[in-house]
């Protein structure tokens, strides 16, 4: 059976992702900064109820040492690797007037370097084994900007460059690298937000709605079937029309 990774995937998009996963078939290896997020937690019991294997990983993507230590073990422990899900991130906003340099450089290092980090040690792997996948969650931010958001918007730009970059490295070897554009989707990353924000956000949204985790979840499904063979290089935005 194939393995997928998702990273930061006790929660949010990421633990929809691999719910959903799990129902097209694959075992699981899911990811996140520590252990406790994982207890009190039924996304591991979910995703058995599917019939799959699932097994939890805990490492900080941002680091390329537990990177490799997580790769490793995950290939040892579930006999290999056939998808990588980057969707751990964080946001630390601020208007550019008022943001620190270690706001800035946390951000870019967990979003951006982390994508770095794993689509180089995962797609190692890819290539000699001649197919993969891989899905980057940019953003919406990273498209058109936010203010506010510098340090993100950035972080979801370059994810979309380094996207299209390994697309064209990898693509000879059977390696399909594909980026998805979120809006605004509701999860604890956007329970943060206030009141203020979330209408400005809403006005511009041609649905009027919030997007649920699990219609990104659909997305990568897709991008990860073999109804997507020939795509790779792409953005697809999922942002109930916020772009129009
Ligand atoms: P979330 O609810 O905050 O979940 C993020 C997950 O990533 C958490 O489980 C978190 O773990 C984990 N994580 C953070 N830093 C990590 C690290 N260094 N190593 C490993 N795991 C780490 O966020 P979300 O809303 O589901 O977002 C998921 C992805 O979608 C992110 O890349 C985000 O930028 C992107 N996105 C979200 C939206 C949205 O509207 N929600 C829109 C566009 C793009 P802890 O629990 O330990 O903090």
């Amino acid at each position: 059976m194939a393995t997928a990774l998702i990273t930061g995937s006790s929660r949010g998009i990421g633990a929809a992702i691999a719910l959903r996963l799990a129902k097209d078939g694959f075992d699981i290896a899911l990811n996140d900064l520590s252990e406790d997020s994982f207890k009190d937690n039924d996304i591991i019991s979910k995703i058995k109820e599917a019939g799959v294997n699932c097994e939890y990983f805990c490492a900080d993507v941002s680091d390329y040492a537990q990177c490799e230590a997580m790769v490793k073990a995950i290939t040892e422990k579930m006999g290999g690797l056939d998808v990588l899900v980057n969707n751990a991130g964080i946001t630390k906003d601020g208007l550019m007037a008022r943001m620190s340099e270690d706001q800035y450089d946390m951000v870019i290092k967990v979003n951006q370097k982390s994508v770095f980090n794993m689509m180089k040690l995962c797609g190692n792997i890819f290539m000699k084994q001649r197919h993969g996948k891989i899905v980057n969650l940019a953003s919406v931010a990273g498209l058109y900007g936010n203010p506010g958001q510098i340090n993100y918007s950035a972080s979801k730009a370059a994810i979309i460059g380094m996207t299209k970059t390994i697309a064209k490295e990898l693509g000879s070897r059977n390696v399909n690298v594909n980026a998805v554009a979120p809006g605004f989707i509701k999860t604890p990353m956007t329970d943060k937000l206030t009141d203020k924000q979330r209408e400005a956000m809403l006005s511009l949204i041609a649905m009027k709605r919030y997007g649920m985790p699990e219609e990104i979840a659909g997305v990568v499904s897709f991008l990860v079937s073999d109804d997507a063979s020939y795509v790779t290089g792409q953005v697809i935005e999922i942002s109930g029309g916020l772009s129009m």
